[in-house]
């Protein structure tokens, strides 16, 4: 399954369950607060169990942000893997 095939699964279950009520901002913010609970899983001398889940509800906001707003995901990703690889170092040591 290609990652905007998940975006608009994850989309239309957020739909279902009524939690498309927020502003872009707001919904930013929510991506904020899993960075901060992924964050907490890191506390210790190695990342929990729960970490990856942690990272799993940042993606899944920032996809359902993408599909709300029209975004290719798999190509916006692409295109700026290409960008960065294409921008080298930037006089960064390897
Ligand atoms: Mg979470």
């Amino acid at each position: 399954m290609n990652i905007n095939k998940l975006a608009e699964q994850n989309y239309d279950w957020v739909e279902r369950m009524g939690w498309h009520n927020k502003t872009t901002l707001e919904a930013l913010a929510l991506v904020a607060s899993e960075v901060g609970e992924a964050i907490n899983e890191c506390r210790g001398e190695e990342p929990t169990e729960d970490f990856a889940e942690e990272l799993a509800d940042i993606v899944l906001r920032v996809l359902d942000i993408a599909h709300w707003q029209g975004i290719d995901m798999e190509k916006v990703l692409l295109a700026k893997m290409l960008k960065n690889k294409q921008r080298g170092t930037r006089g960064r040591a390897k």
